[in-house]
């Protein structure tokens, strides 16, 4: 029997120093761990991409897509193409939709919803620089 794996106790996989960026944004590492398949949208969060053939499935779902993922098993239970969505508030039209039908607000909920786009930069809401005064001021 094999030696139960730091990840296996702190669910926190760390993948190895070789990394392969697929098509749909998404690096795919091996855990130095436990040596299982995963995969990343921010190089940060890894989720075990077992019984999912994310190269196979990232050329079948070319564009933006939504993945969600059991955080307590660690494992991808679906992933959408929103590429047919234009605009912003399609997309999160189409989340709330998601939401409810995976109770994804109900507490106690293990699913989270991850979105292949970076998050949208949040604007400074700095007012734009005085307009340089018009010459016609200097008399
Ligand atoms: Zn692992």
């Amino acid at each position: 029997m094999e030696a139960l794996t730091q990840c296996w106790f702190t669910r926190v996989h760390r993948p190895e120093r070789e990394r392969r960026r697929q098509s749909d944004g998404s690096v795919a590492s091996t855990c130095r761990y436990c040596h299982r398949q995963l995969v990343s949208w921010d190089r940060e969060n890894w989720s075990l991409s077992d019984g999912l053939n994310v190269s196979r499935l990232a050329e079948t779902t070319n564009g933006r897509t939504l993945t969600l993922i059991d955080m307590v098993e660690d494992l991808i239970v679906r992933r959408i193409s929103i590429r047919h969505l234009e605009t912003e508030a399609e997309v999160d039209a189409f989340k709330a939709e998601l939401a409810t039908q995976y109770g994804l607000n109900e507490p106690g909920s293990t699913l989270v919803l991850r979105d292949s786009a970076p998050p949208a930069r949040k604007r400074k809401s700095r007012p734009d620089p005085e307009p340089e005064s018009p010459a016609t001021d200097a008399i």
